[in-house]
């Protein structure tokens, strides 16, 4: 059985989504093999494609002007070509056709090629598979980003699950949320009856149980498990709602800002493509000017080198910490890192071990979070999701 653990939360989240949707640009990441659609100084719409690379397109979340490439953002803490777009703030769209039929009434490829033009990397999922799990558990403890997105649109997640599992065929659809999240509960709890087919899963709150690793086993049987299942976040489906009701692609998103250095945490709807140091400047009145940035979460997340980063659409949250002088002292040999560990790993064995097998590890962050030496074992972890 796999351990998890109840985190303490002193962090507050304001109930109201807070939107910062007029950045003056917008930046998305260049790599060799990556196409840019229009020429430089081309002036282009909102949801116009920039960017190819294969079969997948990128949409402009904004209006405006290409300005070109420019060399002075950091993802990932190196410094990476992006493609620059000044914002007109006009967020004028070309005319384009609505929605010509119910959601559920698509056709297998129908839905696939929506699903391919609009939300491309969702495209690379196999829908046939019998089971689905959606899961609608923040990843990290001090996020609030899923549970928002299912207060705000809980009866348009609801229609489209149900129209992916109608049209895939899928048998078993488990909807999971935190038994903690007492507000969606009862909102998806009176609105699930209209739909038979998904089954809602209240979670024990504890971390971190949102992994894919932990949660399939705990909410599917054995039979279940080898048939395979489709694994979906609620942004996703999210997005799937807006590729199939609206066209839309996904140039939008929701994420989390919280952290001791702020007033106060919130959720905010943004642009793809901003700059979180936009993002800070705008949406964050600052307690402590000496902080530490970290993305996706604060027991998993990354610490950043830099704000100066583009927001993409793997990012959940931003965390802004002051300062901890406290440094990492001797291990004193308590056992608990081991003990801890989720999926049964000796993290300070690995720390000590190069050849260590830690291919099992989900870079949850526990161990580091647990250690009374403060010991960072994140550098010598490095799982299959790295
Ligand atoms: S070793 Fe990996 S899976 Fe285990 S607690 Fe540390 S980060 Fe999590
Ligand atoms: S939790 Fe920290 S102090 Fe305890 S055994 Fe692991 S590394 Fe050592």
């Amino acid at each position: 059985m796999n351990k998890t653990v109840t985190i303490k939360n002193n962090f507050t989240i304001l109930p109201e989504v807070e939107e910062y949707l007029n950045p003056d640009y917008i930046y998305f990441p260049l790599d060799e093999n990556v196409k840019i659609i229009p020429e430089i100084g081309d002036t282009i719409y909102k949801e116009d494609p920039v960017l190819k690379f294969g079969e997948k397109t990128i949409f402009s979340p904004v209006s405006g002007k290409i300005i070109g490439k420019i060399n002075t953002l950091v993802i990932n803490n190196q410094t990476t070509p992006c493609l620059a777009i000044e914002n007109d703030f006009r967020e004028k769209i070309k005319n384009k056709k609505g929605c010509v039929k119910y959601i559920n009434e698509y056709s297998q490829t129908e839905l696939y090629d929506i699903i391919s033009t609009y939300c491309p990397f969702l495209a690379e999922i196999n829908y046939a598979k019998k089971n689905i799990i959606i899961n609608g558990i923040d990843s990290d403890p001090f996020e609030k980003t899923y549970s928002t997105i299912i207060n705000k649109y809980c009866s348009k997640l609801l229609e489209t699950i149900d129209a992916i599992v109608t049209t895939f065929n899928i048998s078993t659809t488990i909807f999971t949320i935190s038994n903690h999240d007492s507000n969606n509960v009862t909102n998806l709890t009176n609105n699930i009856g209209t739909y038979p087919n998904i089954k809602l899963k209240l979670i024990s709150e504890s971390y971190p149980i949102s992994k894919e690793e932990l949660l399939a086993p705990t909410v599917l049987n054995k039979k279940q498990l080898a048939e395979g299942y489709i694994f979906l976040n609620i942004d996703d489906i999210l997005n799937l709602y807006n590729a199939l009701k609206r066209r839309r692609p996904i140039i939008e998103k929701y994420i989390t800002i919280s952290g001791d250095a702020i007033e106060t945490g919130k959720v905010i709807k943004t642009k793809i493509g901003v700059s979180l140091n936009d993002i800070i400047k705008n949406c964050c009145n600052i307690k402590s000017q000496k902080y530490h940035i970290v993305k996706n979460g604060l027991l998993a997340g990354t610490t950043l080198l830099t704000a100066n980063t583009p927001l993409t659409n793997d990012i959940d949250s931003i965390f802004l910490n002051s300062e901890c002088s406290t440094s990492e002292k001797k291990c004193i040999n308590c056992g608990l890192c081991n003990e801890k560990c989720p999926v049964g790993l000796n993290p300070k064995y690995i720390k000590e071990h190069k050849r260590a097998d830690r291919s099992k590890c989900i870079n949850c962050g526990l161990c580091t979070y647990i250690c009374p030496s403060k010991i960072n074992f994140k550098p010598f972890l490095g799982g299959k999701n790295e």
